[in-house]
């Protein structure tokens, strides 16, 4: 990362060489010259500044889904940003190599303006910035500035973070965020003491601060096998919402896999989340979801009076096929609860036959989702064709300069992986996703790829 830092707001002095940062409620106060926490806010000269000012990862266009939204324009095109860092430490994080400073690969790191991102969006197409991965609580600057701007250009912004965070920050972020999907750990505060190294109380309380306000909120739980997938853990859960947010939330119950320091367990099995879901049915919830989980029937969102799917879904994949453009159904007229239904941009088919190149990828238990990424970059805009193989479907893909990386997930259990073609002289690998808002930083060793 840069050395260099910006004034942060959110802290007040302690005394004359140390300030206290009040942007999350750990409430650091680093010494002179040292970082909080986080690793990327510290001291300067008695003042709290941020050190990762429009550091992040490279803007990645993914879709709303990965992000646990299932209400707000489905599959609609998101511009993914995450940077470094994290105020929270869970012992299962799915993003460590970037959330844990100290595991941090700074080769993987890149600097944009607020003024980039809106132009990558508004160049590309992108309706709406998603601030992901490790949380965005700590480029707070970065996000408020970037979001005010990309309002003013007609982009959507999106939120997702675990919101251990402090009530005045939050009501900036209410004013400039237009979607938030906050996860919800656990219900038990031994758990977020013990797994998260951060406190339940603060989280539950501006998840109401949210759900108070106008803007669209969506929750999650990270599933995680002999952490909180007991049916008491899950009820719990399913009641604190009932209770504080309501019944007409979306509510995912998401697949873990094994990560960092938790490793020893298998990645959360299918029926697990159906039980889940099963208890929070039971209970009155009237939209729950199940993430990281590729099976066909499994998501749709149906009408709530003639029980048409309104939105199939498969894996990351949504299709709108009964929404006229204000969210009434087709069928029998009745509203749905799915906001700006027809956001999504369809690709056109591509036609053309010769392709110099190509990267092949198979589907299988554990690929079903990959980010591509232009390794070898572009002079200028890129067109590739991305081919399905086991189902008819071809779409073209266009990248302007600055957008290169870009995820592709599974479309139907029929699809058996994707061809994707190109003449440039650009060339991409592939990096498999393993889940919902990860950002894989390697490829895995078993993936099949080939390039000619
Ligand atoms: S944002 Fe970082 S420095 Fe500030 S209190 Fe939280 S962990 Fe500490």
């Amino acid at each position: 990362m840069k050395p260099n830092s910006r004034a942060a707001q959110h802290w007040i002095p302690f005394n004359q060489q140390r300030a206290e940062c009040r942007l999350c409620p750990r409430h650091c106060r680093p010494k002179q010259n040292r970082k909080g926490f986080c690793g990327v806010r510290g001291t300067e000269n008695g003042e709290i500044r941020t050190f990762n000012y429009g550091q992040s990862l490279a803007a990645t266009e993914e879709i709303i889904e990965t992000e646990a939204v299932n209400h707000f324009s489905p599959s609609a095109r998101i511009l993914s940003m995450g940077n470094v860092g994290c105020m929270m430490a869970c012992s299962f994080c799915q993003n460590w190599e970037t959330s844990q400073i100290k595991h941090l690969d700074t080769k993987s790191i890149r600097h944009y303006t607020p003024e980039q991102l809106v132009s990558l969006c508004l160049e590309n197409n992108i309706p709406i910035i998603s601030w992901t991965y490790n949380d965005p609580v700590v480029w707070h600057e970065f996000v408020i500035e970037t979001s005010q701007l990309a309002q003013k250009n007609g982009i959507k912004t999106l939120y997702k973070s675990a919101f251990y965070i402090e009530k005045s920050p939050v009501e900036e972020l209410i004013d400039c965020i237009d979607i938030f999907s906050l996860s919800l750990k656990s219900l038990n505060a031994e758990f977020y003491q013990k797994q998260t190294k951060a406190k339940l109380q603060p989280v539950l309380d501006r998840i109401q601060q949210v759900a108070a306000s106008s803007r669209h909120l969506e929750l999650s739980q990270l599933v995680i096998p002999e952490l909180n997938d007991q049916n008491q853990d899950i009820e719990q859960t399913i009641d604190w919402i009932i209770q504080h947010v309501g019944i007409n939330v979306p509510l995912h119950f998401v697949a873990f896999h094994p990560a960092y320091q938790y490793t020893h367990v298998e990645r959360t099995p299918l029926n697990t989340l159906k039980r889940a879901r099963a208890l929070a049915h039971a209970k009155g919830m009237k939209y729950v979801y199940l993430g990281n989980a590729y099976e066909s029937d499994l998501n749709d969102t149906l009408c709530s009076n003639c029980h048409i799917p309104l939105v199939k879904r498969y894996g990351l994949h949504a299709d709108v096929q009964n929404l006229d453009s204000q969210s009434h159904c087709t069928q029998c007229g009745t509203l749905s609860p799915i906001i700006n239904p027809l956001l999504a941009i369809q690709y056109p088919e591509n036609h053309q036959q010769t392709f110099s190149q190509q990267l092949e990828i198979h589907w299988d238990n554990e690929v079903q989702s990959t980010h591509i990424l232009q390794t070898k970059h572009q002079e200028k805009t890129d067109t590739l064709q991305i081919h399905s193989l086991g189902i008819t479907h071809n779409q073209t893909k266009t990248l302007a300069q600055g957008l290169d990386r870009f995820i592709i997930s599974r479309r139907s259990e029929s699809e058996t992986g994707v061809i994707i073609r190109w003449n440039s002289e650009c060339n991409y690998q592939s990096l498999v996703v393993l889940d919902r808002a990860h950002y894989p930083v390697e490829p895995l060793g078993k993936i099949i790829v080939k390039t000619e």
